[in-house]
């Protein structure tokens, strides 16, 4: 009794063109590396070479970074670091920005 439903069913997806599930999985996988990208800011310790994971807050309010391996505070030299300090910030509001976008287009 189920089969002629699943049948038209089939039919009926085919002609209304669902077969661009398929492409939605693909736009997926391609977000994934942005992601990790953004998951993981930080740099290794020139002292010992421990991998020390940043947050882009903590970059952006200039914080130190202290290194578990062998205790070497980082600090951010705030002249130096200047712009690239800025076009993180603007990066992070056009992450936010993209978030609360996609976030509307839930509701
Ligand atoms: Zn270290």
């Amino acid at each position: 009794m189920a089969n002629w439903f699943a049948k038209i069913k089939e039919s009926v997806l085919k002609f209304f063109g669902v077969s661009t599930e398929s492409t939605k999985l693909v736009d997926k996988k391609e977000e994934v590396p942005e992601i990790e990208i953004a998951k993981q800011p930080g740099l290794n310790c020139p002292e010992c070479g421990t991998r020390l994971i940043i947050t882009m807050d903590a970059l952006l309010n200039y914080e130190p970074v202290n290194c578990h391996g062998c205790g070497l505070q980082l600090t951010i030299d705030q002249e130096k670091s200047k712009s690239s300090i800025e076009s993180l910030r603007k990066l992070k509001t056009g992450l936010n920005e993209a978030e609360s976008v996609k976030k509307r287009g839930q509701l």
